[in-house]
């Protein structure tokens, strides 16, 4: 019997990277998703790459017990959840806090008294690397205090406490990846980022100032302590992420005993922004324009994690580079120039 797996936020930019590895695996998949940043198309166009029809979906929201509930009773059994169905922009956590509690926190609790309902307690969850605050000393490791200092990365780790509490207590098996900063697309240009407006990352910002639909980058700060002045990100392909999530599970389908697994998930290789800039200049034949304008407020100079813990525990590494990661992002830009909007 294949394994059924519920992902919430499933339509999203990592979620549907991920269920299409896990579709292609063997799973059978229920994703919840109350589209607030997402769009169905995403999940059709899953299926199609896959050729699986073995993909419930369930619209709502994951504070929403009924909504989860629905999501449980849908088909059989469900043997473990990945949730990504969360709020990420810092800037926005910091001007509506309580949204981000609300989502953030008060969605996994939701989701968590659901699985106790449900006697499933194997869950996969979407941290970041943002936990670490603003460290002094690289690269980051799990254990190294954690020290958020801003609304998003704060409920993130109030999640990864309160998951932690539920191992101690009773028969858990969790994984709280954190995620350093994924970009590109899957290599068909089918599925990729989407965001809404006005792109906050870096990564689609510059791939909408190749398409043109952007003039020029602005670049937040030049007089950061690093080699050229600019910002310091792990940067790694959003498909080597979504295997991350697929090697995760398996170990928690195999462990023997309840326990709470933290892992740093990137490529353990800091990129700066000009390098990126140029990496994505090199990788597609294209000119990025930029300036450099202030610093961006909130923003750390570097974070850098090592990714040795999830290599020794579950055998993952990233394989893609950033030449990859451009090339790939660039394909999705170029075929869906508005993203799911216009492609129907
Ligand atoms: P995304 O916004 O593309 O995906 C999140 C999905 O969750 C979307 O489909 C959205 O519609 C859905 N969602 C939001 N609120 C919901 C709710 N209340 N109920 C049901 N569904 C809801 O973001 P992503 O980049 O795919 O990120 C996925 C997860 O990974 C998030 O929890 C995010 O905090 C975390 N994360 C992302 C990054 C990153 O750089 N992208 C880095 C570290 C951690
Ligand atoms: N950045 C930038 N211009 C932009 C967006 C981001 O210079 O329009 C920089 C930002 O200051 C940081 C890096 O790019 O040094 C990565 O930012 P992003 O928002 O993508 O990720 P995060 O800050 O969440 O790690």
């Amino acid at each position: 019997m294949p394994r059924r797996v519920l992902i919430t936020g499933g339509a999203g930019f990592i979620g549907s990277h991920t269920a299409l590895v896990l579709l292609e695996q063997g799973y059978e998949l229920v994703v919840l998703d109350n589209f607030d940043n997402s769009s169905p198309e995403a999940l059709e166009r899953v299926k199609e790459l896959t050729g699986s029809n073995s993909l419930d979906f369930v619209e709502g929201d994951v504070r929403d017990l009924d909504a989860v509930n629905r999501a449980f009773d849908c088909g059989g059994p469900i043997d473990g959840v990945i949730h990504f169905a969360g709020l990420k922009a810092v800037g926005e956590s910091v001007a509506d806090p309580l949204r981000y509690w609300d989502v953030n926190l008060n969605g996994s609790r939701v989701l968590a008294a659901a699985m106790e309902q449900h006697q499933c307690r194997t869950l996969v969850f979407s941290s970041t690397s943002t936990v670490y605050g603003e460290p002094e000393v690289f690269p980051l490791h799990e254990q190294m205090p954690t020290a958020p200092v801003h609304p998003y990365a704060q409920t993130k780790c109030a999640v990864e406490q309160m998951l932690g509490a539920l191992c101690r207590s009773r028969d858990w098996r969790v994984a709280c990846l954190r995620y350093f900063n994924p970009v590109g697309a899957h290599p068909s240009g089918r599925i990729g980022e989407d965001p809404l407006g006005i792109p906050n990352n870096l990564f689609p910002f510059i791939t909408q100032v190749a398409s043109g639909r952007r003039d020029k980058l602005r670049i937040f700060g030049q007089d950061y302590p690093t080699h050229d002045g600019t910002g310091i990100r792990d940067y790694l392909h959003v498909m080597d992420l979504a295997e991350a999530h697929s090697v995760t599970l398996g170990h928690l389908f195999q462990a023997t005993a309840p326990h709470q697994l933290t892992l740093n998930i990137g490529t353990g290789y800091g990129l700066s922004v000009l390098d990126v800039v140029h990496g994505f200049e090199q990788a597609t034949g294209l000119p990025i324009a930029y300036e450099f304008v202030e610093r961006r407020p909130g923003d750390v100079p570097k974070l850098e994690g090592c990714p040795q813990k999830a290599k020794d525990i579950l055998g993952w590494s990233a394989q893609r580079d950033l030449a990859q990661m451009c090339r790939d992002g660039w394909a999705w830009q170029q075929a869906n120039p508005m993203g799911y909007r216009t492609n129907p």
